[in-house]
């Protein structure tokens, strides 16, 4: 095969998309700032532009893209793409119609990650391999020989979703109470910590932002709580807690050989780092979990990337066998 396969990451402010070759080694990088342009005609326009600027003169063979979000189990409509606020938005059929005899494969975001860290990252080898990233949400993956268990629904595994607080929870994006990405989510920790600072709770968060409520991140929080900060200290023993409590249950149900953990909150934030792998050890069937190797990830910011190209040259395979 010698037309180029593309990866394509489709983020919440740009879409980057590369070449990938069937060995995971990547073409240079390209990138397009999405800004206000959020309809799905002008984000498909500009993924489509993205993709033949990358493959050069030839046409491409296959394009992969992930995306954060609830696709049907086609592979064909976001249902919902919180990022972008879609909703039951056909992209598939858009970015078909803009690249003919181009094939076309949709996925979630952290399935692509799961796909590229399993094929030449941290996931390497291992034959049932968990990933949960946490960033600004949280999602995760379960991939049982190479293959990412989708559900009915295309929902399967979604952790970030699992309630951890069964009554009076706090609002989740999904709709629901109680989620754990309610709790753990980086832009609802910030989202908490402003409206805390609002009743008047004392913490250093503030001043580490430079005084400025808009800047609060994880990485704040994380340095106050490094720094002792008995409110962000509690803020991460929580997250813990119920982190915890999910990777656990998750290592006992599954009985994975390999956990891989990363996303931005969790790369920055060492002290919640060690609390979560305390929680788990407690968390979890000792027999599960002396079988499961918590790893980091390897590829950083490519593995969506590599994962998503790697998808689509499996369909075009699957299609010429
Ligand atoms: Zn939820």
């Amino acid at each position: 095969m010698n037309k180029p396969v593309i990866g394509v990451d489709l983020g919440a402010t740009n879409i980057r998309a590369a070449t990938v070759a069937a060995d995971g080694s990547c073409g240079p990088l390209k990138r397009h700032e999405i800004r206000d342009e959020t309809s799905p005609e002008a984000v498909a326009d500009a993924l489509a532009a993205l993709a033949r600027e990358v493959s050069g003169k030839a046409r491409p063979a296959a394009v992969g893209i992930g995306l954060a979000g609830w696709l049907d189990s086609e592979g064909k409509v976001v249902r919902n793409g919180p990022n972008l606020g879609w909703r039951d938005v056909p992209f598939w059929q858009l970015v078909a119609d803009r690249l003919p005899r181009t094939g076309v494969v949709l996925t979630n975001d952290l399935r692509a990650i799961a796909q590229g860290e399993y094929l030449f990252g941290g996931g390497f080898g291992s034959r049932i391999l968990a990933v949960v990233f946490m960033g600004s949400g949280i999602g995760s993956c379960v991939m049982i020989d190479g293959v990412p268990l989708s559900g009915t629904t295309n929902m399967a595994c979604e952790i970030g979703h699992i309630r951890v607080v069964p009554r009076n929870g706090r609002a989740c994006g999904c709709g629901q109470r109680g989620c754990l990405e309610a709790y753990v989510g980086g832009h609802n920790l910030e989202r908490r910590v402003r409206h805390d600072l609002e009743t008047g709770i004392s913490t250093t968060i503030l001043d580490l932002a430079g005084g400025d409520p808009r800047a609060i991140t994880g990485a704040t929080i994380e340095q106050a709580a490094a720094g002792g900060d008995p409110y962000a200290l509690d803020l991460w023993c929580e997250a813990a807690d119920y982190l915890g409590q999910a990777l656990g249950s998750l290592v006992t149900y599954f009985n994975p050989d390999r956990l891989v953990l990363g996303g931005g909150l969790w790369q920055g934030a060492q002290t919640l780092r060690r609390l979560v792998k305390a929680r788990i050890s407690q968390m979890s069937s000792p027999a599960a979990l002396d079988a499961c190797l918590v790893a980091d990830p390897k590829l950083g910011d490519r593995a969506g990337i590599l994962g998503a190209a790697a998808l689509a040259r499996r369909s075009l395979e699957k299609k010429h066998e």
